[in-house]
């Protein structure tokens, strides 16, 4: 969600900052702007002309709204900041959108986060005398830094900070300091980049890559200062602390759509080499057992939890509940699946006994770090599965699994789902092995593991197939999904795709909840999409069917059998190739990502980017 880029250096500011932009894109946003100081002559200790111009560029709406822009573009400017809002406080507007700046247009502040407090810091500063311009709870940083800058602007940053509660990413320059960025980090991502003669940072590595791989993770309640020729870091009692600089290991992937028409259907299509690489040298077939490596430091403890909590949000909560079921079916743990946003109100036992597992794509969503962190000051063992390497999430965790899928750009999470399926299915064999479940066992699902990128593929073939099928359905306003077992967390997956990309309103249900309330709803404008494979829940699922067509209701299912009955009740059908029940559903959720995905441009949604939605949730 939002982002922020800063320069200082050598170079000419506003192109890397808003390529900067363009790389923090896919996270969600409504508004761009940045801010730089003009060059011009400077005084002797290089910091007192008096007369230079900050110069302040925003837009309502996309980057290339901003790039747009006549006039401010071409400025002489080596130093800047940059953000992408997406709007906590006051509208999507120009005047809400960051920088905000004081009241003598000379500090410029970028803010990812909410600051709790700003009503009354506000009243506080209105008191004071200071006009304030947006609806944003951002604007009192600017005016609190303006307060207590005398001429240093570290010094008033620090004091600012001191006043504020809330979670915050922050940037600030005074158009008097020259070359000067100082950042501070508190519960919302900060990166510092090294680079040669010149300094960066960013909300998100991904922003940096093109220049540095060269990256500091600031930590809570640290503050950087970046000029041209030095950078430091200290925290908030203003001592110096000596930072890791880590070396970003992670190819720079390429952002780019690669010849597809939206990157939610390039990631979609990717789904063969993203499972294949959630399992790269992970499986010991020989064994029958998976090898995690990032888990090994852990594997005794491992071994004794009694409970196992998942903790998600989103689509990473239903990738949890279907890993409910894998570890129960593999492992003799106990599972509980919690939204990382309620986690912090239950009142759980969590004790070394236990393990907390995060999932989550970015690394960085607020609420899951929240819930992990409670998790930890409880003692509880608190694992990750995390596709954005080095993030926050990572960083708290004692152990973990990465995804290796690359960037997933679109909004939607299509091949992040499909990874994190995976990565439990090897997670809950590896315990399992130690546990129940036997080397022949543990061999049917290897074997079953290494054939699901080619059965990918033959999905992927009949892309045009569901494509038709998209279209008859383009025209309903509402959907139901159902499924059971494996196939219950498939239907609330399906439906969220569909809810999120193309605005249609669908509900997810376990099918055996149909006749406790939502089959009032069917009727012949009311279709259900069905997830109905040939398992152990086949005949349950055939009568649930049966009592929609009963009430009119038209059936889209999909199977991985020819089943007559299915058949004859669906009014269209998709079948997918077969594996093992547990395996099932990372098959069956690609034709309905793909079903989404094909109504939603028929609608002309702006599929990579939704209306209202961010790709990074760092708010709560
Ligand atoms: N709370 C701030 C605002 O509404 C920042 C939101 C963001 O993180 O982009 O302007």
């Amino acid at each position: 969600m939002c982002g922020i880029i800063c320069y200082c250096g050598k170079k000419q500011a506003i192109p890397i900052l808003i390529n900067g932009l363009k790389r923090l894109e896919y996270r969600g946003y409504d508004s761009a702007g940045f801010a730089v100081v003009e060059n011009g002559a400077i005084g002797k200790n290089g910091r007192n002309n008096k007369n230079r111009r900050n110069i302040v560029v925003k837009a309502k709406g996309r980057v290339d709204h901003l790039e747009k822009k006549k006039i401010g573009l071409d400025v002489d400017a080596t130093f800047g900041i940059a953000h992408t809002r997406w709007a906590t406080h006051g509208k999507p507007s120009q005047v809400n959108a960051h920088p905000q700046t004081d009241c003598a247009n000379k500090i410029s502040v970028v803010h990812n986060g909410i600051i709790e407090n700003y009503l009354e810091l506000k009243e506080e500063l209105m008191a004071k005398g200071h006009v304030f311009k947006s609806e944003t709870d951002t604007e009192v940083i600017a005016h609190l830094v303006e307060e207590y800058f005398e001429d240093d602007l570290e010094i008033a940053v620090l004091k600012a900070v001191e006043r504020l509660s809330g979670t915050f990413g922050i940037a600030v320059i005074h158009a008097d300091i020259d070359h000067q960025v100082i950042i501070v980090k508190r519960g919302s991502p900060m990166v510092v980049g090294i680079g040669d003669k010149e300094y960066l940072a960013a909300s998100d590595s991904n922003a940096l890559t093109p220049y540095t791989k060269k990256m500091i993770y600031l930590s809570d309640d640290e503050i950087a200062v970046l000029n041209s020729d030095e950078y430091h870091i200290k925290n908030l009692r203003n001592e110096t602390l000596e930072k890791k600089i880590e070396i970003l290991e992670t190819r720079d992937y390429k952002v780019d759509k690669r010849g597809f028409e939206h990157y939610m259907l390039k990631e979609i299509f990717e789904q063969p080499v993203s499972i294949e690489n959630a399992m790269r040298g992970r499986i010991i077939e020989s064994e029958g057992v998976s090898k995690l490596g990032g888990l090994e430091p852990v594997l005794d403890r491992l071994k004794n939890t009694r409970q196992l909590i998942i903790v998600s949000c989103g689509t990473s909560y239903y990738a949890g509940l279907l890993g409910r079921y894998i570890f129960e079916h593999l492992t003799e743990l106990n599972i509980e699946v919690e939204l990382a946003s309620e986690f912090r109100y239950r009142r759980l036992k969590l004790d070394e006994d236990v393990a907390v597992l995060a999932l989550s794509q970015s690394g960085e969503t607020a609420d899951t770090l929240a819930a992990i962190k409670e998790a930890k000051r409880k003692g509880a063992l608190v694992l990750g599965i995390v596709n954005a390497v080095g993030t926050a999430i990572t960083q708290i965790t004692d152990a973990g699994v990465y995804n290796h899928a690359g960037p997933e750009i679109g909004v939607a999470s299509t091949k992040i789902y499909t990874s994190q399926l995976v990565i439990q299915t090897l997670m809950a064999l590896l315990i399992g092995r130690y546990q129940g479940v036997s080397f022949i066992e543990g061999s049917e699902i290897i074997n079953a593991l290494i054939r699901l990128p080619d059965q990918v593929r033959e999905i992927l073939k009949n892309a045009d197939q569901i494509k038709e099928i998209a279209h008859k359905y383009s025209r309903y306003k509402n959907f139901l999904y159902i499924g059971r077992l494996f196939n219950y967390p498939t239907a609330m997956e399906g439906a969220l795709k569909l809810k999120e990309i193309s605005y249609i309103h669908a509900e997810g249900y376990a099918a055996g909840e149909m006749k406790h309330g939502p089959i009032s709803l069917i009727d012949r404008n009311f279709p259900t999409v069905a997830i109905v494979p040939d398992d152990l829940t086949l005949d349950k699922m055939i009568s649930n069917m049966q009592e929609i067509k009963a009430r009119n209701g038209k059936i889209l299912s999909v199977t991985n059998a020819n089943v007559p009955q299915v058949e004859k009740i669906s009014n269209d059908i998709i079948v997918v190739p077969r594996t093992i029940p547990i395996l099932q559903p990372i098959l069956n959720i690609i034709p309905l990502q793909l079903f989404a995905y094909y109504i939603a441009k028929e609608k002309g949604r702006d599929i990579d980017k939704p209306r209202n939605l961010a790709k990074s949730v760092t708010v709560e």
